[in-house]
């Protein structure tokens, strides 16, 4: 995995986009730098009654086209450059989706496996008291992340309404159906890798269904996307997760490798396949490959082995600028992660728009709206792909996402 910053990652991709787009270096300056960071440390009582120090972030990129929304997550690695680029990542896939936020993102450095469920609600109640003056329905809204999920958001839901002496489900979103939770949304980001991963296919003219594919990260976005792509007719050949990779030349079942995943905590040890380390996977000979884990995982040495055709982006940042570079230059179709796993924040804004309206949707109705804002913003790419000539789909996708932005901004006029 490469050490590369991620949030130099990011300045890089808005460089590369800007570069084929009539906007001025000024605006795109302002499009490279997060508004404001907040990071604060975090003094929580352990069950032993000791008090331990966490430090945590939340970074809002850009208001323009509204209030910030991004994910919290909880890892060891966490860092404050790692939040920035996350949240200028959310703000570009808000923007290419056509959702009315802007970009931000959260994260404590912590790893919570080794804490207990009371400890990590306090953790998680603390974070949300110094988060209460940045965050509301129209300021900024949070969501889960890596290692956070709808018990945490119900935490801080439930933190900010007491404070608040109010009801306001819309403040977060990924929260349990119980909560004002949407029905659709733990599914959201997998479907969205699945709908331009089908999209995809169908731009080179092949069927999904006669596709091999390899998955790395076997979470949220990574196990959804791999049984809906399985629903779909291709064959899932592998997946991994941090203990390591499985192989079965004749395709696993998506379901229960999932199954054993919950019953062990891993996908290792699942009988009768081959065991493999994670660049082994990635360079596996497949037709499509969807890194769902973390940022950095293909760099560009990695980048030169990789033998998939289609590189769907489930996490966010899996692939350095020079990994970029490398498969652009041999014809690797990459579609980015600002589109690929935007269905979590598109069925995010489904679930807020839901809270204010006091008025819960279908599931079928939540599946059907993602799938017309998915298929439209993939639209949208290839067209700004072909009009303008440009090199990869992620350049088309920042083209499309910066002008959204731009726009917004210039048509609001400038506050002194
Ligand atoms: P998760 O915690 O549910 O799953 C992460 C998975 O990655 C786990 O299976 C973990 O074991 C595995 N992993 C960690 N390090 C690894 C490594 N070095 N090699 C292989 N596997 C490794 O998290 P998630 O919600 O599925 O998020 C995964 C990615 O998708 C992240 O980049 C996240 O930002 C992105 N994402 C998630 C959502 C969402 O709604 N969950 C939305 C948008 C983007």
């Amino acid at each position: 995995m490469s050490e590369q910053n991620p949030f130099e990652s990011l300045q890089e991709q808005v460089d590369d986009a800007a570069a084929h787009l009539d906007v001025g270096d000024d605006v795109v300056e302002r499009l490279k730098h997060p508004e404001r960071v907040l990071e604060v440390n975090l003094s929580v009582e352990m069950d032993d009654g000791s008090i331990r120090r966490f430090k945590a972030f939340r970074s809002q990129f850009n208001g323009d086209r509204g209030p910030y929304k991004g994910g919290i997550r909880y890892h060891p690695n966490v860092s404050r450059d790692e939040v920035k680029a996350l949240s200028g990542w959310m703000a570009y896939k808000c923007a290419i989706v056509g959702v009315p936020y802007g970009g931000g993102k959260g994260g404590i450095i912590v790893d919570p496996d080794e804490h207990s469920e009371p400890e990590l609600e306090r953790l998680t109640r603390s974070f949300a008291t110094e988060l209460r003056p940045l965050v509301g329905p129209d300021r900024d809204i949070p969501a889960p992340d890596v290692n956070t999920g709808q018990r945490e958001m119900n935490w801080i839901k439930d933190t900010y309404e007491t404070l608040e002496n109010t009801t306001a489900p819309g403040v977060i979103t990924g929260k349990a159906l119980s909560a004002g939770g949407s029905e659709g949304r733990v599914e959201a980001t997998g479907r969205s890798t699945m709908l331009t991963a089908r999209d995809a296919f169908e731009h080179l003219d092949r069927d999904i269904a006669d596709a091999t594919v390899a998955v790395q990260g076997y979470g949220n976005a990574g196990s959804v996307a791999a049984r809906l792509i399985e629903e779909l007719g291709a064959t899932v050949v592998a997946v991994s997760d941090s203990s390591g990779a499985i192989y079965d030349p004749d395709g696993l079942d998506a379901v229960a490798v999932k199954a054993y995943k919950n019953d062990t905590g891993s996908v290792t040890g699942y009988d009768g396949v081959e065991e493999m380390s994670n660049d082994d996977l990635l360079t596996l000979d497949v037709d499509l490959l969807v890194p769902a884990a973390l940022e950095n995982a293909i760099d560009a040495d990695l980048a030169e082995d990789v033998s998939a055709d289609v590189i769907v982006e489930a996490a966010n940042g899996p692939l350095t600028p020079g990994a970029d570079d490398v498969l652009t230059d041999r014809d690797v179709l990459v579609v980015p992660d600002i589109l690929a796993n935007a269905g979590g924040v598109t069925v995010s804004y489904f679930e807020w728009v839901q809270n204010r309206q006091r008025f819960a949707w279908s599931e079928a109705r939540v599946n059907d709206e993602l799938e017309s804002v998915i298929t439209s913003a993939f639209a949208d790419l290839v067209d700004a792909y072909e009009t303008h000539d440009l090199p990869s789909f992620r350049v088309a996708a920042y083209v499309v996402a910066i002008q959204r932005i731009v726009d917004a901004y210039v048509d609001s006029g400038t506050w002194p």
